[in-house]
């Protein structure tokens, strides 16, 4: 018999409100130790006592079979003296302490639960707000920290009796869970007119399936905030839905019932019914089924629907047999956030929905669906939302910053106590809503995190809000050049510290030379950079409407070659293209640019004869679903070098290259799979002559671009292929969501190399 021993043991990470303390209690008892388990800060402190082969079996448990919710950062040991306990028991903790970096994401409603709303004897059957500690409403109703009821949105629903006994037993899984509720004591749905009367009907949720199944639109409320909710099966409702919705392309995400519906629509791998399955529920984009039976009106010329499982209660409730599919779009009227606020959700969407099914609890924050994809072997997130917002990632640094991200997909980074905590996507910062709402929420996670970071950290682009709300914060600021942001964000996801090749492809972002760049070779680390090569620059004209127009975008690379763009665009109007040409000639509202994404949406625009689009990258998204992954061919590139060194990848060659397929009338498809196919040649290849010169072969990729998954894909392979060691967004976008966390990874290493010069964002 082997003899008694003592320890204490630390457990780091988000570990409060997972279900952390009754599993150690369960686990403790189950191997017949004593001692006890407490929440001590943020995190959870155990005492154990018994014979050393139990305490190895209690270790092994904990280290290999936490709460699947559970994320320990790590886990400390040290021998206590104490070894006489009675018996194990949960401690409640003191409750002056404040939690600090435990916010947890909301979770999709577990198998347990599910089985309570399902069986008919069970006192929760069919109710819609059911949870546990293993499932539920996490972050989108925490008003303040530490995590108790009363600092919840639930704090005033009282528990009943049942329900508070749940609480109190160690051995329940309702045991301290927060939002624990029943019909009898939480909230209730119920279901208004778009006039926001009470429609009378024995059950709210029954009445809005019937009215769904007549081709009706809804509103509900769900976790955080309102979706736009019509059956998926109804060609009617789904070109209703977009009318009035004034979102005529762009696609909408899918709720199926079942993951055998899913299969029905689209085909899927393991790793993606693994992802689209998984407690975080998010939206996965995936490959359609040649045989699909969905409307072309849910996402129109693309190959891919972006489609999610149920996650709450209520979800489960609203699909049968003979309603399988759901459209599932954020309630908002186009480019606006996401309404979560139930006076709002009623003036802004009485124009859209026929019907409002909205319950009794306030959304603490409002939360977009996330949305993510499946590359090879890796799990990609697109938008940070429900289930995964706030993201909390390691970050090695003293310093206490706030980050405040890019103008688009939008976010805001906290670096506190070395973890960086990347808020919920927050949409585009060109609406006063949106920027009241981006404020706010930055005011919400300081408090929750309890940080208050002295240097905030912004994009150097002087006509970004988020820029201009940075010099109003009165406090120490860097400027971190976009790009650089990337590149920096990418290192620090991966923990890279050194010097490595930076490939950043996006849109648009503020140069450091006030040209707008987006095809950047970049030599540096976290802290400096270098710009070593880019695409080369064009003159377009007309800044932002040269996005939503691609047309001129295409006009704008034309001109500079002398040729004719009339024979593209047959429909569109003579003189607004001489209007055009004329501003270039006299360089009227023109900037020099090197974005690849403008490079994308001039070949797509002439490819697809598309000139203008109805959401963002709309043109060069369907260019990417006409690729004919069998061509290998590509076009001519060349790369040359100019006197400072620096690299130019020239557009010439390539653009005659597609002009002279068009003229052709190549198909499509081939001429899609070639551009594509050049861009990720000619990328290896001045790859390979940037190793050479600065002997460096890690490199990073990121940028909007790069959302394009052939393009990824290709890259990747072929750097691969050539020698280097490849490093690509997963855990943070690589668009401009994922700005404020590398905004934060910059600020921290130029601080901690000392290279910060005061005001040097003026
Ligand atoms: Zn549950
Ligand atoms: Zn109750
Ligand atoms: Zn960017």
């Amino acid at each position: 018999m082997s003899k008694a021993a003592s320890l204490r043991i630390q457990i780091h990470g988000i570990v409060q409100g997972v279900g952390m303390r009754p599993f150690i209690y369960k686990t403790a008892k189950a191997f017949q130790l004593t001692g006890f388990v407490k929440n001590k800060g943020s995190s959870v402190e155990i005492v154990v006592s018994g014979e050393q082969c139990a305490m190895d079996g209690f270790l092994y448990e904990l280290k290999n079979n936490p709460p699947s919710n559970a994320i320990i950062h790590n886990i400390s040991m040290t021998p206590h003296t104490k070894v006489d306990f009675q018996d194990f028991r949960i401690l409640h903790s003191s409750k002056n302490t404040q939690i600090e970096g435990c916010i947890l994401p909301d979770l999709a409603v577990c198998e347990d639960c599910l089985e309570d709303i399902r069986n008919q004897r069970n006192r929760r059957f069919e109710y819609a707000f059911t949870n546990c500690t293993n499932c539920g409403s996490r972050y989108s109703i925490i008003k303040e920290l530490p995590y108790d009821r009363g600092n919840t949105s639930m704090g005033c629903f009282s528990m009943c009796s049942k329900c508070s006994d749940e609480y109190e037993k160690p051995e329940d899984r309702r045991f301290h869970a927060q939002p624990n509720c029943c019909p009898a004591c939480g909230p209730k749905y119920s279901l208004l007119n778009c006039h926001g009367l009470q429609v009378n009907c024995e059950s709210p949720i029954e009445e809005t399936k019937q009215r769904l199944k007549e081709g009706k639109i809804i509103a509900i409320k769900g976790i955080g905030g309102y979706h736009l909710v019509c059956n998926a099966e109804d060609e009617t409702a789904i070109s209703t839905l977009r009318i009035r919705k004034k979102r005529p392309c762009k696609p909408f995400a899918i709720m199926a019932y079942k993951i055998e519906d899913i299969k029905q629509i689209c085909t899927l791998s393991n790793l993606e019914e693994e992802t689209i399955s998984n407690n975080k529920r998010p939206i996965v984009l995936l490959n359609k089924n040649s045989n699909t039976l969905l409307s072309d009106m849910i996402a129109p010329n693309i190959h891919q629907y972006g489609v999610m499982l149920p996650y709450t209660p209520l979800h489960y409730l609203l699909f049968e047999d003979s309603l399988k599919y759901l459209v599932m779009t954020s309630g908002n009227i186009s480019g606006m956030p996401i309404c979560y606020k139930d006076k709002d959700a009623q003036e802004r969407l009485s124009q859209v929905a026929d019907f409002f099914l909205v319950y009794n609890r306030e959304i603490m924050t409002p939360i977009d669906d996330s949305v993510v994809k499946v590359l090879n072997e890796d799990v990609l997130i697109s938008r940070c939302g429900r289930g995964y917002a706030p993201m909390s990632l390691p970050m090695d640094s003293p310093y206490e910053i706030l980050s405040l991200g890019g103008n688009q997909k939008a976010s805001v980074c906290f670096l506190h106590h070395k973890i960086a905590h990347i808020s919920q996507y927050l949409g585009e910062l060109h609406f006063l809503e949106a920027c009241n709402e981006y404020r706010a929420v930055i005011d919400r996670l300081s408090r929750l995190l309890n940080a208050n970071p002295e240097i905030i950290a912004h994009d150097l682009h002087p006509n970004y809000f988020s820029t201009q709300f940075a010099k109003k914060l009165e406090k120490k600021t860097i400027a971190v050049q976009h790009h650089h942001a990337h590149m920096a964000g990418c290192m620090a996801e991966h923990g890279f510290q050194g010097d490595g090749i930076g490939i950043i492809f996006d849109g648009t972002g503020m140069g450091i030379d006030e040209t707008i760049w987006g095809g950047e070779f970049l030599v540096g680390n976290r802290s400096k950079f270098k710009r070593v090569g880019h695409l080369e620059y064009v003159t377009l004209q007309g800044a932002d409407s040269a996005i939503e127009e691609p047309w001129k975008c295409a006009l704008s690379y034309l001109y500079t070659m002398n040729e004719d763009i009339e024979i593209y665009f047959p429909g569109l109007d003579g003189l607004q293209m001489q209007i055009v040409k004329k501003a270039l000639l006299n360089k009227v509202n023109c900037y020099q640019s090197s974005s690849m994404g403008r490079f994308f949406d001039c070949i797509a625009a002439l490819t697809l004869h598309r000139s203008h689009i109805s959401y963002e990258a709309q043109a060069a998204i369907e260019l990417e679903a006409m690729v004919d992954s069998t061509i290998n061919d590509e076009y001519y590139f060349s790369i040359v070098e100019v006197e400072d060194g620096t690299i130019i990848l020239e557009y010439q060659s390539i653009l005659r290259g597609v002009l002279e397929d068009l003229k052709n009338q190549q198909p499509i498809s081939g001429i899609s799979a070639k551009f594509h196919n050049t861009i990720c040649n000619a990328t290896v290849a001045c790859a390979c002559r940037i190793r050479e010169k600065f002997h460096l072969d890690n490199v990073f990729l990121s940028g909007g671009v790069f959302e394009n998954a052939y393009l990824l894909k290709n890259i990747v392979f072929g750097l691969k292929r050539s020698g280097f060691h490849v490093f690509f967004n997963r855990k943070v976008p690589s668009n401009d969501g994922g700005l404020s966390f590398g905004q934060a990874a910059a600020a921290a290493s130029i601080l901690e190399e000392g290279a910060y010069v005061p005001g040097n964002s003026d």
